[in-house]
């Protein structure tokens, strides 16, 4: 793409069912200002400098839908690092970048931070965009409050993840519990002894989880598009 020295691999998770939010069908095919879901994040990874192919995990029955001379489409596995691992069997690069369709709001520049956040720090394994934590944390059982957690070192982790492939590939053949467990490819190569990097993202990488993030990220992207 972009880059004379183009070796990144963007894999996209995009084969959940998407049952939280309750649009009938899988969440990275709703349609949103536009285009499905996912076409957001592939069209900002395609403009991401370095980029040099896409592999977009997708549920089985969608893997038609997409298309594109630099995009491949795997069929995604029962849960989300299943699906990862699926489609990292096509990459070949050194370094991949590993992005949820459920955050649409994705933008080049954030994958390009993400990636030349690992790039600058040979002993580390991966990088991941993260915002800190404001919210006050309670600890609970049963709703009752058994203690408040010093968010002072906390961070709420989000996608793009960018990592050296051979270490995320380690993480992924490690406990088959963790892997379907896991809620995103950084916690196992934590979990594999890796150093993993913190890279400040931006506010308005959101997640669509429910309706209502599903119409925020819609209102965002018409105003991006100028709408
Ligand atoms: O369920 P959640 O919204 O946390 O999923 C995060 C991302 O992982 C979504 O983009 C979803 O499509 C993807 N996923 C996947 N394969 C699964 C489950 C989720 O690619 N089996």
């Amino acid at each position: 793409m972009n880059s004379p020295s183009a070796s990144v691999t963007a894999v996209v998770a995009a084969a959940g069912s998407g049952e939280r939010l309750g649009a009938g069908g899988p969440k990275a095919f709703v349609p949103l200002a536009g285009r499905a879901m996912v076409e957001w994040s592939i069209a900002a990874l395609r403009a991401a400098a370095g980029v040099r192919s896409i592999v977009v995990a997708c549920p089985p029955g969608h893997v038609h839908e997409l298309g594109g001379r630099d995009l491949g489409v795997v069929e995604g596995g029962a849960a989300r690092s299943q699906s990862v691992a699926n489609a990292l069997e096509a990459v070949g690069t050194d370094l991949v970048v590993v992005h949820d369709a459920a955050r649409p709001l994705l933008t080049p520049q954030l994958v390009e931070g993400v990636v030349g956040t690992l790039a600058a720090d040979p002993e580390a394994d991966g990088a991941i965009a993260a915002t800190p934590v404001v919210d006050t944390i309670k600890r609970a059982a049963d709703r009752v409050v058994g203690a408040t957690v010093d968010r002072a070192s906390l961070w709420a982790a989000q996608t793009p993840q960018a990592f050296r492939v051979e270490a995320l590939r380690r993480a992924l053949a490690g406990d088959p519990g963790l892997v379907a467990a896991a809620t995103d490819e950084a916690m196992l190569v934590e979990a594999a002894g890796g150093r993993v990097l913190i890279h400040p993202a931006p506010p308005g990488n959101l997640k669509v989880t429910t309706p209502t993030d599903l119409k925020l990220a819609e209102l965002l992207l018409a105003e991006r598009s100028g709408h």
